[in-house]
């Protein structure tokens, strides 16, 4: 341990050795082929480190960098071991020589140790004839890719075709020399552009230049010059294929005829049109005939009101001025006289609400339809002949609706409700609530219910199912024809002898009371 403290201590003290100048006897040219040999050797070792160091900077690839820099540590201790063998010769600092030789002897353990560790590793990097050999084979096997490729291209239907990455084209199938009937040579570049129709040129430019730019997949039908002189549209795409780091590799396009499609289409493009020209004429000619009816309707119905009611009043007149002279059997057909043309009048006043209706625009209010009931209720009881029936109500909400319009509707569907029931006393209830955005309002009696069969034809014009109860036939179709004046939808359910209910949805934005489908 004194060893130490004293080796320490007297570091750099040279007292305690001679100067080797003076230690054995040194001829001149000895002594200083010695020393200038150990400066030389330094100086080569001093070197050394930096040309490697050099190396490594400039090689960023290089493999196994940290034994450079320990071999560089190696070497330049090697050196320092002989710069101090050559000061020794003036200065004897043996101590300071023996700590840069341990030093040494450590760097350069430490550099076997880490050779050793790298030789499996070092052993299978490629030498540069192995490299040569392997691009050649990985050359060959892309050659090969390469080849398939361009078969499977050969084959293909459609043109096709790969760009560099700034759209300049540089490779076409056979299908399209065939078709365009050019050489590769006389397409290669943009020199194809020239066999796009010159309509479709510029916007396919604009298109392909945007592609080019973004890097975005393109697609286009365009018109292209064939060898024959004509140009066939080409539905005609390219994708960009990126290398590894999502750079533009090359662009892949295709260009497939679509000649017999797009003629189909506007083959059927024309007849749609024809046939919308055809539908909006039928239209035309519908509405037109649709208004002359109405108008005759309304007219005719008018003109033959006047004259029927003459023929009951004179009638009426006949039976009371002659009423002891005629016997009961003429009494009785005078009555069936004026009975029939009261129920004429009934028809003709029916047809011409039908007109009217057909006719009418509905203008929409709010309807209170508590009031409204009331007063169908009111005008129903009063009539006169009508059975005493029992019209109740649930919830009515208030609906958006033409007032007199719904009022006529209403009406039908309880005076049906009354009139084609058995009962004693005939029940009819209303109801209106919300339903998601729309109001539904259902009409129930107790009456004799409608066979399943007969449910659609009820809304049919003149469609009756009992004769023996008076009626036009035209209720429904008018309660239905008012549903759709106002948007809305008709449907009924009923069974025999437990009685109809009438559902009428109708279109609402109100706030109201909500109940669950029924
Ligand atoms: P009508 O003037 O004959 O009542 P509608 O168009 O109002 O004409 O009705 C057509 C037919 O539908 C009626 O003849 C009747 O047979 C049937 N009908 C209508 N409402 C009801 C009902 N509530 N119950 C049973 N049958 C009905």
């Amino acid at each position: 341990m004194e060893d130490i403290i004293e080796y320490v201590k007297k570091f750099f003290d040279t007292d305690s050795f001679p100067a080797r100048w003076h230690c054995g006897k040194w001829s001149e040219f000895h002594g200083w082929l010695y020393i200038l040999s150990d400066v030389a050797i330094w100086a080569a070792y001093f070197t050394i480190p930096f040309i490697l160091l050099r190396f490594i900077r400039n090689k960023k690839d290089v493999p196994f960098r940290r034994v450079f820099w320990l071999f560089g540590a190696f070497i330049l201790a090697c050196g320092a071991t002989h710069l101090i063998d050559a000061a020794i010769f003036w200065f004897p600092m043996y101590r300071v020589s023996a700590f840069v030789r341990m030093v040494t002897a450590i760097v350069s353990w430490a550099t076997i140790f880490a050779l050793y560790k790298i030789i499996p590793h070092a052993l299978l990097l490629r030498t540069p004839k192995e490299m040569e050999l392997e691009v050649q084979l990985r050359t060959e096997e892309l050659n090969d890719v390469v080849k398939k490729m361009r078969f499977m291209a050969d084959v293909m239907p459609q043109m096709v075709y790969t760009a560099t990455p700034d759209g300049t084209r540089d490779y076409f199938n056979k299908k399209t020399v065939e078709y365009t009937g050019k050489t590769y040579k006389e397409l290669e570049g943009w020199k194809w552009i020239d066999l796009i129709h010159p309509d479709d040129r510029p916007q396919f430019q604009v298109g392909w230049n945007e592609s080019v730019e973004y890097g975005n997949a393109f697609q286009h039908e365009v018109r292209i010059l064939a060898a024959n002189g004509n140009y066939y549209w080409h539905l005609t795409r390219a994708l960009p294929q990126r290398d590894e780091h999502g750079r533009i590799a090359c662009w892949v396009g295709t260009a497939t005829e679509i000649e017999q499609q797009k003629r189909t289409a506007e083959i059927l493009e024309n007849l749609v049109l024809q046939r919308t020209e055809e539908l909006r004429h039928a239209n035309q000619q519908l509405l037109q005939s649709n208004k002359d009816l109405e108008h005759f309707a309304a007219f005719a119905s008018h003109d033959l009101q006047a004259p029927l009611r003459t023929i009951s009043t004179y009638l009426g007149l006949i039976r009371d001025r002659n009423a002891v002279v005629l016997d009961e059997k003429s009494n009785n057909i005078i009555s069936k006289a004026i009975a029939a043309s009261v129920r004429m009048r009934n028809l003709i006043e029916t047809l011409l609400q039908f007109s009217k209706v057909n006719a009418s625009q509905a203008l929409l209010t709010e309807v209170d339809l508590v009031s409204l009931i009331a007063a169908i209720r009111i005008s129903i009881n009063d009539a006169d002949g009508s059975k005493k029936a029992i019209i109740t109500n649930g919830t009515l909400v208030r609906i958006n609706a033409d007032e007199s319009l719904i009022g006529q509707l209403l009406q039908n569907l309880i005076s049906n409700g009354i009139n084609y029931n058995e009962n004693e006393v005939p029940k009819v209830h209303i109801e209106a609530y919300k339903q998601g955005n729309e109001v539904i309002i259902s009409v129930t009696d107790n009456g004799i219910g409608i066979e399943r069969d007969d449910l659609d034809s009820i809304f049919d014009v003149f469609t009756r199912l009992q004769s023996q109860i008076k009626g036009t036939g035209l209720g429904l179709s008018i309660s239905k024809r008012i549903v759709e004046k106002h948007a809305g939808r008709v449907w009924v359910e009923s069974e025999i002898n437990k009685g109809t209910t009438f559902y009428i949805a109708l279109p609402d934005t109100r706030p109201g009371t909500s109940q669950p489908k029924k």
